[in-house]
């Protein structure tokens, strides 16, 4: 029997969808897939995935164009692959910018990104109300914790380099270590960085809610419908073809598995669990109300569900061959990890039992700089790279690329990630493999 109690009435197919996630198992409503593509048709703008990115798209181009016919054809069921297993954590704090700030070429146009991401995650919530999608969306910030001198430096270091290009506290805060506690009471914490602009939610709601959204907008959603080839104007699936002016990628990890993808991105997995709910008084105990997200400088990310439970990520792994792994059960030595780090963070967990535990691969680009990407002259499309904190930047992304396949010239398509090339191709195996595990081992004995 599922979370939501629904299981029970549904396919094992649907069954099988809820065991991705916590996510999708707590969700209410039936995971049916929508019927499959099985003729040939002709659109607008045909789309390839139905996770954030790709459903973003569908919904920016409706809202400039509502009567552009949008086709999207998704291989499992919309929310399937990281939109609906991530930690949650709808944030504005981005890896990327520092790169893009750094750079004197890019920092005008970052400092602009930066403040449009700030503003992407109340526009979310926004969008969330007036489309009646119930995501669980609790904007009360993100605390970020550090563990040593060294963390709370890299800290400080980023708490200037924002401040620097126009974003302060409150945008962006040190915090010394009593004040840190007061927000979470992670154990070893001796300092901390807080941002008000991060929304926590539940993510399949998310994007289970947005398919549901675009689909009532008149956007032709065929789940259970691989692409299996991608041509100009063409998209061919396993049984079916869509003929379209233009062709959207939105398939971030799972594009390795795409003939002609298979170098594009580096499936890099991270695993989540769930615990069994806690007594309030433990939720305010452990400084978990309101509902924040947390994260910790060593690795460890997550947050409290609107059923009380402690959603908790870390780190995962790259596989040789760009294989996408979803042996994530309870037992293995990954997850088995993951609880240890939880329970290191918050020992008084210790008689809490965990009751779910997955994984999910997101892409990441040779260059790990996300891309929206149109080339004219094909009419192809791609954004995507967004490595682990692509649930805020994913609506942006689909607006930017929504802009540029409907030729508008807004601020947007001017933003340092529209690149004119795709990004470099990662390595043959066994580089590729070295190189990530490489780097994995380097960044965790010495942080940049
Ligand atoms: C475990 C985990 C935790 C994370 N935590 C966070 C977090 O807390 N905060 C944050 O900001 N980000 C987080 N991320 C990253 C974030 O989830 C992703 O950046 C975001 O969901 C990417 O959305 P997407 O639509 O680009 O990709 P996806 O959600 O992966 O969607 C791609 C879709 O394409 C479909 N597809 C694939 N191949 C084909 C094909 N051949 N034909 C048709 N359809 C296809 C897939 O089934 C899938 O539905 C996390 C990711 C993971 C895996």
């Amino acid at each position: 029997m599922s979370e939501a109690g629904v299981s029970s009435m549904e396919s094992d197919l649907a069954r099988s969808y809820r065991a991705q996630s916590y996510w999708l198992d707590s969700i209410e409503e039936s995971l049916e897939p929508r019927p499959p593509l099985e003729q040939e048709l002709q659109c607008d703008v045909a789309i390839v995935g139905a996770g954030f990115t790709g459903l973003w798209t569908a919904y920016f181009l409706k809202q400039h164009a509502p009567d552009l016919d949008i086709v999207i054809v998704e291989k499992e069921i919309a929310g399937f692959g990281a939109s609906g297993r991530n930690g949650g954590a709808c944030s504005a704090w981005w890896d990327a910018i520092f790169r893009w700030l750094r750079n004197p070429e890019t920092r005008t146009a970052a400092v602009h990104f930066q403040r449009r991401l700030i503003d992407t995650i109340a526009r979310i919530g926004e969008i969330c109300v007036s489309e009646g999608i119930d995501c669980h969306f609790s904007h009360e910030g993100l605390i970020m914790t550090a563990a040593n001198a060294e963390e709370a430096q890299q800290f400080s270091k980023a708490a200037h380099v924002l401040a620097k290009h126009g974003f302060p506290a409150p945008d962006y805060e040190m915090l010394d270590q009593a004040a840190t506690r007061e927000l979470v009471a992670i154990d070893g914490a001796c300092a901390g960085f807080f941002t008000p602009h991060n929304a926590a939610v539940q993510p399949a709601r998310l994007a289970r809610g947005l398919a549901k959204a675009v689909c009532a907008n008149g956007v032709r959603l065929f789940e259970r419908s691989p692409a299996v080839k991608l041509e100009d104007g063409r998209v061919v699936t396993d049984r079916g073809v869509v003929r379209a002016d233009t062709v959207l990628l939105a398939a971030e990890a799972y594009v390795t598995k795409l003939a002609g993808f298979e170098r594009q991105l580096a499936p890099i997995h991270s695993r989540m669990l769930v615990t069994a709910a806690l007594d309030q008084s433990l939720q305010e105990a452990l400084g978990l109300l309101p509902r924040r997200s947390f994260a910790m400088a060593g690795d460890g990310y997550g947050h409290l569900t609107a059923d009380g439970r402690i959603a908790f990520g870390a780190r995962g792994s790259y596989y040789f061959g760009s294989r996408i792994s979803n042996s994530f059960g309870p037992q293995t030595r990954d997850t088995q990890s993951v609880w240890q780090l939880l329970r290191t963070y918050f020992p008084a967990l210790r008689d809490v039992p965990m009751t779910h535990s997955w994984g999910g691969a997101m892409g990441l680009p040779r260059d790990e700089l996300p891309f929206v990407f149109l080339d004219e002259k094909r009419r192809f499309g791609w954004a995507g790279g967004h490595g682990p904190a692509g649930v805020a930047p994913s609506c942006m992304a689909g607006e930017t690329l929504a802009d540029l396949v409907l030729g508008l010239d807004t601020p947007h398509v001017r933003e340092p990630w529209v690149v004119d090339a795709l990004p470099p191709l990662w390595e043959l195996e066994p580089l590729r493999w070295l190189g990530i595990t490489g780097v994995k081992t380097w960044r965790q004995w010495f942080p940049a």
